[in-house]
């Protein structure tokens, strides 16, 4: 692993074009995410450097003052929509250490911005609790569970925390009276029925995304191909997913292509 810590400039990324969740900017505290998950296209839109894009997972750069450079930027976020994080994970196993995002989200709720949506995989998030409590309803966090299988966890995201770390610690948020949906993307081979079972107690909504291979087809493809799985890609088994969600309330509306039955 290679940590640097490097200077910037700014923090704030005014963004164009949202995607499911609309926002205005995002922000990223660190360059780079040791999960590594290997269908993360993040290090696309980070770095030109194809070296650097071969070792995404294996190196992270700390933005060393990104505290001080929120703080000079904070107008820029005031009565905005936030994402936390677009190109890393917030809370990545180096957060524990750095408290680099805590410090960004102190500044942040000074700066009051009309929503903030935390991104993560991780468990960790739970040690902020009470500092995420002070957002009140301008924050939702999203919590990424794309499988109900640990096996093919591993093989996709073989560095992240485990499943049941990541639903328990949303369970934790919810109960502390936290906003949180699940993010079931990329979508991954799963049990749909289990994934539904797993789900439905913790989270009020889910939504689904699809497999987005960008420049890492033939590597991906190999995952699948390789164990028998290419059937998990294709349009029927992300209907069957949608469906059992949709039958659990987590989707507020059926699939296009089923018959009403909840
Ligand atoms: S946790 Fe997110 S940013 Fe980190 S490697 Fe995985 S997909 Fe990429």
């Amino acid at each position: 692993m290679l940590i640097t810590e490097i200077e910037v400039r700014s923090v704030v990324t005014r963004q164009k074009n949202p995607g499911r969740i609309p926002f205005d900017i995002t922000i990223n505290p660190y360059r780079g995410c040791l999960f590594g998950c290997a269908y993360c296209y993040a290090s696309e839109f980070v770095y030109e450097d194809p070296q650097k894009r071969a070792a995404w997972g294996q190196w992270v750069e700390v933005k060393k003052n990104a505290v001080d450079a929120l703080q000079k930027e904070s107008r820029k976020v005031t009565g905005q929509r936030v994402f936390f994080s677009s190109a890393t994970d917030p809370y990545q196993p180096l957060e524990r250490r750095l408290g680099l995002t805590r410090a960004c989200l102190e500044v942040l709720l000074m700066a009051a911005p009309a929503h903030l949506h935390i991104q993560t995989r991780s468990p960790h998030i739970t040690r902020d609790i009470e500092l995420l409590q002070r957002f009140g309803e301008s924050l939702t966090v999203g919590f990424s569970i794309p499988t109900d299988s640990d096996i093919v966890r591993k093989v996709f995201e073989p560095r992240a925390p485990s499943i049941s770390r990541r639903l328990k610690a949303a369970k934790e948020l919810h109960e502390a009276g936290i906003a949180v949906s699940a993010s079931v993307a990329p979508l991954l081979p799963c049990t749909p029925k289990r994934l539904a079972r797993l789900l439905a107690p913790v989270f009020p909504e889910a939504w689904v995304g699809g497999m987005n291979f960008h420049l890492k087809e033939t590597e991906l493809r190999q995952l699948y191909t390789e164990r028998g799985w290419e059937h998990f890609l294709t349009h029927a088994h992300r209907l069957e997913v949608e469906t059992a969600l949709w039958e659990a309330g987590l989707l507020p509306s059926p699939p296009r292509g089923t018959i009403a039955a909840r």
